[in-house]
């Protein structure tokens, strides 16, 4: 396994012998194990979950009868088996409180419940095993160990232990051996204080908050360099992969940005980017299947260029499993052939199917927005907002955004009218852009919002 190249050396001086001698460490043959034995090794555990998803489930006794022999039904037939949405599950959580009838383990087995934000609905209570735990530290270990993270590294971290599934990632940490300085999300004066102290070499954190923090620092007049820091590793909400804003965040604290992803029905860290910072590598091979496929639901198969939203199916789940989980995640895969030699494919994530929009009879995401929007940096913050109608997903150009301007920038002048022409070259369509100052989108110290709905012409007009 080759590791090579200039943020490797930033990020990784060195490999201590302490690493290659953890246990977990030495299991890692799957990341470098060719795509057929890998599909080899899901087969047959997934020949085991089929049986024990059948047996236990009631959710998809009631789901699959009549249309899928899920007993019988093969990984590589797996298409043929109807999709699970995140709403059939709030669904069935609401109808059989608390655990819902997709709980496939008695309830004296579940020894941690964490819950979703509840961001595109109710949110929905996450229910875990002993050994589901221990599968989520197996796959995080491998998506953390893929950034760079070592024992060596000293991290500060601004998760919380609950009641959300990144809180798991402490566990993560821990098995990883990492010296960690934890701190609650938005406490930014212990942040720089821990700072200050000269003990962080990495921050795990979302990307706005990495955003808000370097906005501070060009505020205060704060070289965030001297701090130290070699790494940032994001996560939480996309953005961490947009070029203009992991430039800036990488400017801002003289560091290399990573990005880690997962996704809470599923797995809290299933996606973890090597510093050759081609997308995020998968890493949960032989406990995930992953697939993709387009707005109609077809399969696309998984190589450099496909887009389309993933879905995920359990290997090896026991509290609550779930077969062919719309994640709502578009993704882009980027590569399948990655230097640092891990055979998984990588993705950016352009964004929520959600929070896609059409204008004009064409699909667009915010991210598409948002980088345009970054080329004007250090102009503007980076920070967007698409103001779309407050019940539908198609909107008449001029397409109203919002954009958050740096201290010291006009709002009047002509940057509104160049980003609008820088837009309408880009994507295409004609955007009524309106600058705001810094105080509007609030400190957007945990996740900013890139979409918000309300009647937006009659309020500028
Ligand atoms: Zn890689």
């Amino acid at each position: 396994m080759m590791e090579n190249g200039p943020s490797w050396a930033r990020i990784l001086p060195a490999i201590a012998d302490n690493d290659r001698n953890l246990d977990w460490v030495k299991e890692r043959s799957i990341e470098y194990a060719p795509a057929e034995e890998i599909r080899l090794i899901s087969s047959s555990t997934w020949e085991s979950q089929r049986a024990y998803v059948a047996e236990n489930s009631q959710f998809y006794q009631n789901k699959y009868a009549g249309i899928v022999d899920l007993k019988r039904l093969p990984l590589k037939h797996l298409p043929e088996a109807p999709f699970t949405t995140k709403a059939e599950l709030q669904m069935a959580q609401s109808e059989e409180p608390p655990f819902g009838a997709h709980l496939a383990a008695t309830p004296n087995t579940i020894k941690r419940i964490y819950k979703t934000s509840g961001s595109s609905g109710i949110p929905l209570m996450i229910a875990i095993t002993q050994k589901d735990s221990a599968t989520w530290r197996t796959i995080g270990t491998r998506s953390y160990y893929a950034t760079g993270l070592r024992s060596h590294n000293s991290v500060l971290t601004t998760l919380g232990a609950g009641p959300f599934v990144v809180g798991h990632t402490h566990r993560v940490l821990e098995e990883l051996q990492t010296r960690t300085i934890p701190v609650g999300p938005g406490d930014t004066a212990s942040v720089i204080d821990a700072f200050e102290t000269g003990l962080v070499d990495t921050m795990l954190s979302t990307p706005s908050f990495a955003l808000y923090l370097a906005d501070r620092f060009a505020k205060e007049g704060v070289e965030g360099q001297r701090y130290g820091l070699l790494h940032l590793i994001v996560g939480g909400e996309p953005g961490g992969g947009l070029p203009v804003i992991r430039a800036r965040i990488e400017s801002a604290f003289g560091a290399t940005v990573t990005e880690v992803m997962g996704i809470g029905e599923i797995a809290p860290s299933l996606f973890g980017e090597c510093p050759a910072q081609q997308g995020m590598h998968f890493c949960g091979q032989g406990f995930v299947w992953p697939e993709l496929i387009d707005t109609n639901g077809m399969p696309v198969p998984i190589e450099p260029g496909a887009e389309g939203e993933i879905v995920y199916t359990h290997l090896e789940r026991e509290a609550m499993p779930v077969i062919r989980f719309r994640s709502g995640d578009h993704a882009t895969i980027l590569s399948t052939d990655c230097p640092c030699s891990r055979t998984s494919f990588t993705v950016r994530i352009s964004g929520r199917v959600d929070d896609m929009f059409i204008v004009s009879g064409v699909n667009v995401y915010p991210s598409a927005i948002q980088s345009v929007v970054g080329t004007f940096t250090p102009e503007v913050t980076g920070r967007t907002r698409v103001v779309l109608p407050p019940d539908s997903v198609s909107v008449a150009p001029p397409v109203p955004i919002e954009i958050e301007i740096s201290p010291g920038t006009s709002t009047s002048g002509p940057l509104a009218s160049r980003i609008a022409d820088a837009i309408h070259a880009r994507l295409k369509f004609r955007a009524s852009v309106v600058l705001v100052g810094q105080k509007a989108f609030g400190t957007a110290e945990y996740k900013t919002a890139l979409i918000t709905r309300k009647v937006m012409r009659s309020e500028s007009d």
